[in-house]
């Protein structure tokens, strides 16, 4: 069970392509600026099922974006919901997150989550690196990192 703020399907603002974006509920980082604070309420949107969200992305036929919200703030069904998005559909998962990738490595329990995505989108949202012309973010010290790559690698690599 995930609590889901929004599903957007067909959209090409979260990743390359045309997607299916789903917002996550809740988030405890509080970046100044943020521009989406009432995505911070972890009671937020509404519950949905495995079953419901992968009846959707497998409808729309699309890669797949989790944000939020801070999707890994729901760690257990957002584990889940990739694995099984990968397992049973194989398709490209894109995921943001105010976590740095030095602090997921220091968390199991966070690392677990993003093992098998493709790109992770991370860091918070910081007002004195804003820059409107990045591709998929909105900070500079946000960076569009090759999961795959920097996990078989042990350095961090960014997706071009
Ligand atoms: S991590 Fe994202 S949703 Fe959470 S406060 Fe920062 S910018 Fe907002």
């Amino acid at each position: 069970m995930l609590r889901i703020l929004h599903i957007v399907e067909g959209t090409s603002v979260d990743g390359p392509g045309m997607r299916t974006s789903i917002y996550m509920a809740g988030c405890n980082h509080r970046c100044p600026g943020c521009h989406n604070p009432q995505s911070w309420d972890f009671k937020g949107g509404e519950e949905r099922t495995l079953d419901e969200l992968m009846a959707v992305i497998a409808y729309n036929e699309a890669p797949v974006t989790l944000s939020g919200g801070d999707p890994l703030q729901q760690p257990d069904g957002t584990r889940a919901l990739i694995h099984r998005i990968k397992q049973e559909l194989g398709y490209n998962v894109w995921c943001f997150t105010g976590y740095t990738w030095e602090e997921i490595m220091e968390d199991p329990a966070l690392m677990a989550v993003v093992r098998e995505l493709d790109v992770l989108v991370d860091g918070p949202f910081m007002q004195a690196e804003r820059d409107t012309t990045l591709r998929f973010r909105g900070s500079r010290n946000q960076r569009l990192i090759d999961v795959q790559s920097t996990l078989s690698t042990g350095t961090i690599t960014l997706w071009t």
